[in-house]
């Protein structure tokens, strides 16, 4: 990752700061995008208290105004965006579909799906003209899957699966790596909201059954390398036992 320009949205906290400690420690420069400007701000600071290599930029994802910003940002600062980490994601509130609010189911397939497209179509104005860029998209075992109260999430995540493989088609000749990545079950936020819902098999895991946010980030950094150019054009699965050996998680 030495010197590698990599955005990285929904970086304020869970897979998205773990993933931004990871990056950083072995030599990225840095976006990190997320609403909490005070949270990306402070890892910011943390991780590189001279300013030039991790820059915090406000950014909703689901505004494409943001997420242009925060990908003109990287070009702005480090000359080029090589990695993009669509990652912001979310999934409450949780609800059976006939409860559900439509305001609120619809936003979360404004930050899910549409995020991601934005995010990619973003991107892709810098990296097509390099002929070179990587693209992993945070997925979930919720884009095959079904499950209680999770209608929202689900159908955000299976179109955000097929951005990937649509992608990868388009792009894959033109030097541009999109893959996806299913991480299982992470202890973060996110699985804290899921247990209080008590909704579905999900909601009973115990937070034993999760793994950390540095796995799935250990993931995502490996998925930038040449190893994982197999994976294009899918999701690759942190629940598999075969990957997780490949990636030495036990
Ligand atoms: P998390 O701890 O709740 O973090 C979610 C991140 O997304 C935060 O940084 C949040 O930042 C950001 N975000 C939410 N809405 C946003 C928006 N509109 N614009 C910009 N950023 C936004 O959850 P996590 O577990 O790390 O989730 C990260 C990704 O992994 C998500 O895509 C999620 O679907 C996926 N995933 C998680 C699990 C799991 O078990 N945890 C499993 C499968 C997949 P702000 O609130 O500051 O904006």
């Amino acid at each position: 990752m030495e010197n590698k320009s990599v955005l990285i949205t929904g970086a304020s906290r869970g897979i998205g700061a773990a993933t931004a400690r990871l990056l950083f420690s072995n030599g990225a420069n840095l976006v990190l995008a997320a609403r909490s400007l005070n949270e990306i701000t402070a890892l910011a600071q943390e991780l590189d208290p001279s300013g030039s290599k991790v820059i915090a930029v406000a950014c909703d994802v689901s505004s494409y105004t943001d997420v242009n910003n925060a990908v003109n940002t990287a070009i702005t600062q480090f000359g080029s965006l090589d990695v993009l980490i669509n990652n912001a994601g979310l999934i409450e509130p949780i609800k059976t579909l006939h409860e559900s609010d439509p305001t609120q189911w619809s936003h979360v397939i404004d930050v899910n799906t549409k995020g991601v497209y934005y995010g990619t179509h973003a991107a892709l104005q810098h990296m097509l003209p390099n002929k070179q860029g990587t693209i992993i998209n945070i997925s979930s075992g919720a884009a095959t899957g079904a499950l209680e109260g999770w209608s929202h999430y689900c159908a955000s995540k299976a179109a955000a699966l097929s951005i990937t493989r649509c992608t990868d088609k388009e792009y894959r000749d033109q030097g541009i790596n999109v893959i996806g990545m299913s991480p299982g079950t992470v202890a973060t936020d996110m699985q804290v909201a899921i247990k209080q819902s008590g909704i579905n098999p999900v909601s009973k895991l115990s937070a034993s059954d999760h793994i950390p946010a540095e796995w799935a980030a250990t993931a995502i950094m490996w998925l930038c390398s040449d190893e994982a150019l197999g994976f294009r054009g899918q999701d690759f699965s942190l629940r598999d036992e075969d990957n997780r050996r490949t990636l030495g998680l036990a």
